[in-house]
């Protein structure tokens, strides 16, 4: 049997985005009994947990150290996160149905929602290669999953395709874990990251980057075994002189991020095609009256910076938000009286 609860704030996603409108609802006058964060996975801190690189925050933090602090902070100021609970939908009159492992089914009843989901990385189709699906063909943020939080690594010998901040990460990552990565490619002319990560990741660490080229077969049945590469001409098109295949036994992709909005759709919020993220006000409010978005289920950000300063300010608005709900109570009450 499903149980309801009262909140007055519950934020959906413990990011960077979500830990950080937490503690800027506490900061603006929103009590800590009042605000609860819920997240799916067993950890607070979103993707930053899967980030053990350096380069977070003002000092260069790596990204679980950045996700650590903003846990810790959460925690210390005594607002309650519920861990591997998972929001599966949210009705306009901001009922809130979620499943965890101690409470099941529960309902939680709630007078603002923020949004704070993140985003997940666009799917093999993006790359266009067609031909057989065989194992060892996996996206960045699975391999990064696999070799930074599970340990293991996703093959010996590995093709990298795309010049996102991620690829040239995990490029590097697979290369001091050992694995050999035998080059960095991408259709576009120039790569998507810039030069100075270039160089931090791929030629620091000796790995060839091959440009304006593209994968135009898989070959393997169960297991990936190879891929034919080819040089684009003018128009994009492969160039059949240059074709070649070359031995592999994992070939990871990187083909962006997209903003997560399934409860967002579901719910009927107006979304904004450029970003793919919910149309918010300026302060952060959807078209839903007392639902807020921020960090990347709002837009893309490209730097983690950026994505708190976004929960800071949902955080600031939501609290006003809040407080004027209660004004407008009080005033009603008055004339009632
Ligand atoms: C696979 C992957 C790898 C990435 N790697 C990097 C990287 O190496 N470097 C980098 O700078 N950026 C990386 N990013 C971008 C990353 O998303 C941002 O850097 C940053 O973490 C975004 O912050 P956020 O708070 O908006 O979202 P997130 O950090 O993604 O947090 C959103 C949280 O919401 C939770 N959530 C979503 N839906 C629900 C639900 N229905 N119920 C409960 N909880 C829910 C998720 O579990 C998640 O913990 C990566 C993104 C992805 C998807």
């Amino acid at each position: 049997m499903s149980k309801t609860m009262k909140k007055r704030l519950v934020i959906i996603g413990s990011g960077p985005a979500g830990l950080s409108c937490a503690l800027s609802a506490l900061k603006n006058g929103i009590p800590k009994e009042n605000i609860l964060v819920l997240e799916r996975e067993e950890e607070l801190g979103g993707t930053l947990n899967l980030c053990i690189h350096a380069g977070f925050g003002k000092d260069n933090k790596t990204g679980t150290e950045l996700a650590t602090e903003l846990a810790d902070k959460v925690r210390n100021a005594g607002i309650t996160c519920m861990t591997s609970t998972t929001v599966l939908s949210i009705d306009k009159r901001k009922i809130i149905t979620l499943i965890s492992p101690e409470l099941g089914y529960t309902k939680i009843t709630a007078e603002a929602i923020v949004l704070a989901t993140g985003c997940r990385e666009r799917s093999r189709g993006g790359l266009s290669i067609g031909g057989t699906r065989p194992a060892g063909i996996l996206s960045a943020g699975t391999a990064q999953r696999f070799i930074n939080l599970e340990g293991y690594m996703p093959g010996a010998k590995t093709v990298v395709v795309g010049t996102t901040d991620l690829a040239l990460v995990i490029a590097r990552r697979i290369t001091l874990e050992g694995g050999q990565v035998v080059f960095v490619c991408d259709s576009k002319k120039k790569p998507q990251s810039e030069r100075v990560k270039v160089g931090e990741c791929l030629d620091y660490f000796n790995i060839p980057l091959k440009l304006h080229t593209t994968i135009t077969r898989i070959f393997g049945k169960d297991r990936i075994e190879g891929v034919e590469i080819a040089e684009l001409d003018k128009k994009g098109r492969p160039i059949k002189e240059t074709k070649e295949r070359v031995e592999c036994d994992s070939l990871v992709y990187s083909c962006g991020f997209i903003p997560e909005n399934e409860l967002a759709n579901s719910l009927g919020i107006e979304m904004r095609q450029s970003t793919h993220g919910p149309r918010t006000t300026r302060k952060m409010e959807t078209s839903i009256d007392g639902i807020f978005s921020c960090g990347n289920s709002r837009m893309i950000h490209e730097d983690v910076d950026d994505i708190i300063l976004d929960g800071k300010k949902a955080g600031k608005f939501v609290a006003e938000h809040l407080k004027s709900l209660k004004e407008d109570k009080k005033k009603k009450k008055e004339k009632k009286q």
